[in-house]
């Protein structure tokens, strides 16, 4: 027995799919130029899958500061806050996540997967539970695997499924119930009924927590996230995001308007026992907060670039999974068509995501398309002219997908 053989049958599943061209799981940009423009050979690549929703990543001020905290406090924090001490970056990072978002409390991780983990993990104790959406992101699912609170799931977005669940559980002795949701989801790019998941939690006394990964910067007045926009805001318990999308750099937060979240500094595991974000990465997410707060332009233009390539990718023909919003996602009929349509649009100069499961909700395949507020309305014009093209080219594709599936058999 090879320790590798229990990896086999994933093995011939991504055979099958790197006949079709470029291994989509290993792409590698020869140079990224700017937001929205990358290159592979002497290829210009258009940029469409990169959740750089604000377009932030080569903004000057936000570069800048990242050189800037480089410059005064080096490339690494080499530890943990709790073993090593905190930087003024991130003090400075928490207070203002605090500000802006009208929060009792913020604390900064090294990414968003490690905030969930962390937090879920340590919020919910053994005499609690954890109600999490059916289509929760796997750090959600992790956070809950490390808590010792059992996990109950409701159906996606259903707030009725949600309070029968939690109706049937009753009165829960000497615990709590944490509500774990997500604003944006970021496979079908659809909205949570965030109002109607407050009403259900304080029906029954729940605490509501929302990933904001997708949704932070990007929805909200004040780029508050989905919560701020619906109006909730202050219904909710924690609030959890990351710096890799709307702020331009790598590392995750969780907010909470109850400053008794401060004492978890020294009870999550994934926060004290590895090391902090560095003054760079902290500085440029701090720095784009900044634009957050400034621009209201950036998340009017992304919602306008979003509104254009939904009708237009409607106006083709082809299937989408939710309304208008930054991440668009084409339904394909199944994972090899998928994969060989992906490859056709990265031949043909547009990257987008190929999203296959375990990775998406009701075994979808999926084009995933995020948008940036840097894109321009001739972008989406051309990202719909090569959308355009490869549905005029569907007998050829069709072609080389039958190939291969005989090939493989
Ligand atoms: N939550 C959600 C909903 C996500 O989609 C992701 C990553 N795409 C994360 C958390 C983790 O964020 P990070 O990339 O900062 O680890």
């Amino acid at each position: 027995m090879d320790i590798f053989d229990k990896f086999d049958p994933m093995k011939s599943r991504l055979e099958t799919v790197h006949k079709l061209g470029v291994d989509p799981f290993g792409v590698k940009f020869d140079d990224i130029m700017n937001a929205t423009r990358g290159r592979i050979g002497n290829r210009e690549i258009v940029l469409a899958g990169t959740n750089n929703y604000l377009g932030l990543t080569f903004d000057p001020d936000c570069m800048d500061a990242s050189i800037k905290a480089i410059k005064n406090h080096g490339t690494g924090t080499t530890g943990s806050r709790i073993a090593n001490g905190s930087y003024e970056e991130h003090v400075d990072l928490e207070n203002a996540l605090a500000n802006h978002t009208n929060m009792a409390s913020a604390i900064v991780f090294s990414t968003g997967y490690q905030t969930n983990l962390a937090a879920i993990a340590t919020l919910a104790g053994p005499k609690d539970f954890i109600f999490i959406d059916a289509d929760a992101h796997a750090c959600i699912i992790d956070g809950c695997r490390l808590s010792p609170a059992p996990t109950i799931r409701f159906r996606h977005n259903s707030p009725e499924d949600l309070d029968k669940r939690l109706t049937r559980q009753g009165k829960i002795e000497d615990g709590i119930a944490l509500v774990v949701i997500e604003g944006l989801y970021s496979m079908f790019g659809d909205r949570a009924p965030i109002a109607e998941f407050a009403d259900v939690c304080e029906k029954h006394g729940a605490y509501l927590y929302i990933d904001e990964a997708h949704s932070f910067g990007v929805f909200g007045p004040t780029g508050c996230g989905l919560a701020e926009e619906q109006g909730v805001l202050d219904r909710v318990d924690f609030i959890s995001g990351t710096f890799s999308k709307s702020l331009a750099s790598i590392g995750g937060f969780c907010l909470s308007k109850h400053i008794g979240f401060e004492i978890t500094r020294t009870a999550m595991r994934a926060y004290m026992f590895t090391a902090s974000p560095t003054p760079s990465n902290v500085a440029a997410a701090r720095a784009a907060l900044d634009k957050i707060a400034e621009k209201p332009e950036l998340r009017t233009n992304l919602a306008e670039r979003a509104e254009q390539l939904h009708a237009g990718l409607a106006a083709l023909g082809y299937e989408l999974c939710a309304d208008p919003s930054p991440v668009i996602a084409v339904r394909r009929p199944n994972e090899i068509i998928a994969a060989s349509e992906w490859n056709w649009l990265l031949e043909n100069g547009v990257y987008v995501n190929l999203a296959v499961p375990p990775g998406t909700p009701q075994s979808s395949s999926l084009l995933r398309i995020s948008l940036s507020a840097a894109h321009t309305k001739e972008d989406i014009d051309h990202i719909l002219s090569v959308f355009k093209e490869m549905s005029e080219n569907s007998d050829e594709l069709n072609a080389r997908v039958a190939e291969v599936l005989a090939a493989a058999e």
